[in-house]
């Protein structure tokens, strides 16, 4: 069985203040809950405030980028031994986002699953098609490739923390879900692609997150899928109560 894990991406959003507040209003809300794994990933900023307020609970941090530079002249790029030094475990690599307004390629996907996989961060990429790709039925085929090149050069064992994330594109921040059915056959496919490339005991292990307008009043349906493994959740993770009752579906 694999464990579900609930992934907060916080986007460009809260200073270390509200930050700060948002953690001591979701603590006593997440209590008791102890049935699948919690990641909070803020903005650069905020990740020593959050890693600090969230010291004793089993919730981890995690950042929304990193370079695959170890350290250099890149200015404005935080490494991932960087962020494993201010105590992140995570880190998403490849959200649509960067893809999309920022130029991010399969490419540059590969090279920070690689750095942050061995700097001992666990990865959490993002895979997903446009809407435009989803009407010429190329979903399938976008999602090989894009899988095909995140994991190029990853060996079985290294590739045992990934954590993989489908988001379809227009399903983000638009209200608009994917019906469980398709978020089935979209993680069918990353887990083909996974056991090609790594084996089948990383594919079978292997958490596929699904993304896209998750809210409280979704999280169930989704959730109660065998093949969806928990849920990347971006504007319904901002309100610490709206948070923790997808955590809690
Ligand atoms: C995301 O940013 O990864 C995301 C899924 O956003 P939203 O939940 O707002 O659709």
């Amino acid at each position: 069985m694999r464990k579900k894990l609930i992934v907060a991406n916080w986007k460009m959003y809260k200073t270390p203040d509200e930050a700060r507040a948002y953690i001591a209003a979701f603590l006593p809300l997440v209590k008791e809950h102890n049935r699948g794994d919690i990641v909070l990933c803020p903005n650069f900023v905020c990740i020593p405030t959050v890693v600090d307020a969230l010291r004793g609970s089993a919730i981890g941090a995690g950042g929304q980028d990193l370079s695959w530079e170890k350290e250099g002249p890149y200015t404005g790029e935080v490494s991932a031994h960087m962020l494993r030094a201010v105590g992140c475990s995570h880190v998403i690599i490849g959200h649509s986002e960067r893809r999309q307004l920022f130029g991010e390629t399969d490419d540059g996907v590969n090279r920070k699953v690689k750095a942050a996989l061995a700097a001992g961060l666990q990865p959490i990429v993002c895979v997903g098609e446009v809407l435009a790709e989803r009407e010429a039925g190329l979903t399938e085929d976008v999602l090989r490739r894009q899988c095909g090149i995140a994991f190029r050069e990853i060996g079985g064992d290294d590739a045992a923390p990934l954590i993989m994330a489908y988001e379809p594109v227009w399903a983000i921040g638009t209200g608009k879900n994917a019906t469980p059915e398709m978020a089935a056959e979209a993680h069918g496919v990353i887990r083909a692609e996974a056991a090609k490339a790594c084996g089948e005991e990383v594919a079978q292990n292997l958490r596929i997150l699904y993304g896209g307008s998750v809210k409280p009043e979704n999280a169930a349906s989704l959730m109660d899928q065998s093949e969806i493994d928990g849920a990347l959740v971006g504007g319904a993770s901002l309100d610490p109560q709206s948070f923790a009752a997808i955590v809690k579906y």
